[in-house]
């Protein structure tokens, strides 16, 4: 699927949008200069947190000039920020066409997780998630994914260190996956960021031909499914991408994930009272993820407006969990942080200006 443009009235190039050797070549061809000038500008951009060529002083003045002209380097613009009470914050960001995307800045204790969007809405109609009330928008291109690292790293006041990456914002990543792909190079590759894949993980719906693309490529991060069901009519009725690629096919898929040394798959499961949350269906999960490598992720439903469903009693979660654990499937329940501002799991929506 093609990549739109950063912006319809700016024929500059992104910056961001550009891997280094399609760098190198602009500068080479166009600029007439050294092809090392652009590892220059991926240190200071990706490695020194520079957000101008004004800054990069390691280069001629001549040449920062130009590159001003010649490249765009801005970030999302922050329109909106919604602060939880339990640390989190909810970004509400303006793109260059005036799209508008919601990132996370997860606090939970020590830990830091940047909740990125991949898409402008989502097209995936799984209907316990707002989301997917909007429909797909459009897509996102490699720097507006990469300029919300950046301007959370920024608003955080952290360089390359001290924080997470999850793909489980607005969108399905995989069915982005030029520009996710593009953008992990970035985030992976030594000239980039050069972060670990153990701080890296994208969650999908179970797009099968994404999963298998992604486990062909060099720079690939910790792989996260949203299983939500363990049959197929109940995951079909929630998760319509289940009429075209049924449990047995995904979990052969996620069977076929190259992973590495104590790497696990992460199996996310949203618990929806009285309709997926009995212990015959952890039973069906149990079943379903033998044989993998995983862990599981409970995730209360969160309501939004327009859901129909209910989160269950702790109880019933406990004893969800209890199945799972005899059947030595490890499992975690996952309070989603910043409930309080709409920032949680499947409360992500804004509306089309
Ligand atoms: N499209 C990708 C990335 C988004 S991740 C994916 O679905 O994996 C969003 C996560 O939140 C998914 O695991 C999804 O199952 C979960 N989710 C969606 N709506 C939710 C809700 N209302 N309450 C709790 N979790 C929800």
């Amino acid at each position: 699927m093609p990549v739109p443009p950063q912006s319809s009235d700016s024929p500059r190039l992104h910056l961001l949008d550009l891997d280094l050797a399609r760098l190198e070549e602009i500068l080479e061809t166009e600029f007439g200069e050294p092809a090392y000038r652009a590892r220059q500008i991926f240190q200071g951009v990706y490695h020194r947190g520079l957000r101008s060529f004004d800054s990069m002083t390691d280069l001629p003045q001549a040449l920062r000039r130009r590159l001003d002209v010649a490249f765009d380097l801005t970030l999302p613009t922050i329109h909106e920020v919604a602060r939880s009470r339990d640390g989190s914050r909810k970004y509400l960001l303006d793109l260059a066409d005036r799209r508008r995307i919601e990132s996370v800045f997860l606090v939970d204790g020590e830990r830091i997780t940047f909740c990125l969007s991949s898409q402008v809405g989502c097209a995936f109609g799984c209907d316990f998630c707002l989301t997917a009330r909007m429909g797909l928008v459009r897509q996102l291109s490699p720097g507006e994914i990469l300029g919300q690292v950046l301007l959370l790293a920024d608003e955080g006041g952290l360089g390359r260190e001290g924080y997470n990456l999850v793909f489980m914002g607005m969108g399905e990543p995989l069915h982005n996956f030029d520009a996710v792909s593009a953008a992990l190079d970035r985030l992976m590759s030594p000239e980039g960021m050069g972060l670990s894949y153990r701080r890296i993980t994208v969650s999908t719906v179970g797009v099968v031909a994404g999963i298998r693309r992604l486990a062909q490529r060099e720079y690939r991060p910790r792989l996260a499914v949203s299983l939500n069901a363990a049959d197929d009519p109940l995951r079909s009725k929630m998760m319509p991408v289940n009429r075209a690629h049924p449990l047995k096919e995904l979990m052969q898929t996620l069977r076929d994930y190259p992973l590495r040394s104590g790497e696990k798959i992460t199996l996310e499961y949203v618990l929806l009272a009285g309709v997926n949350d009995a212990v015959e269906q952890a039973d069906q999960l149990a079943s379903l993820a033998r044989n993998l490598p995983c862990k599981v992720n409970l995730i209360p439903f969160n309501a939004a407006d327009g859901l129909e469903y209910a989160p269950p009693e702790i109880g019933r979660m406990e004893a969800f969990q209890a199945r799972l654990e005899a059947a030595k499937i490890p499992s975690t329940i996952r309070w989603s942080r910043g409930r309080d501002i709409r920032a949680a799991c499947g409360q992500l929506a804004v509306e089309t200006p």
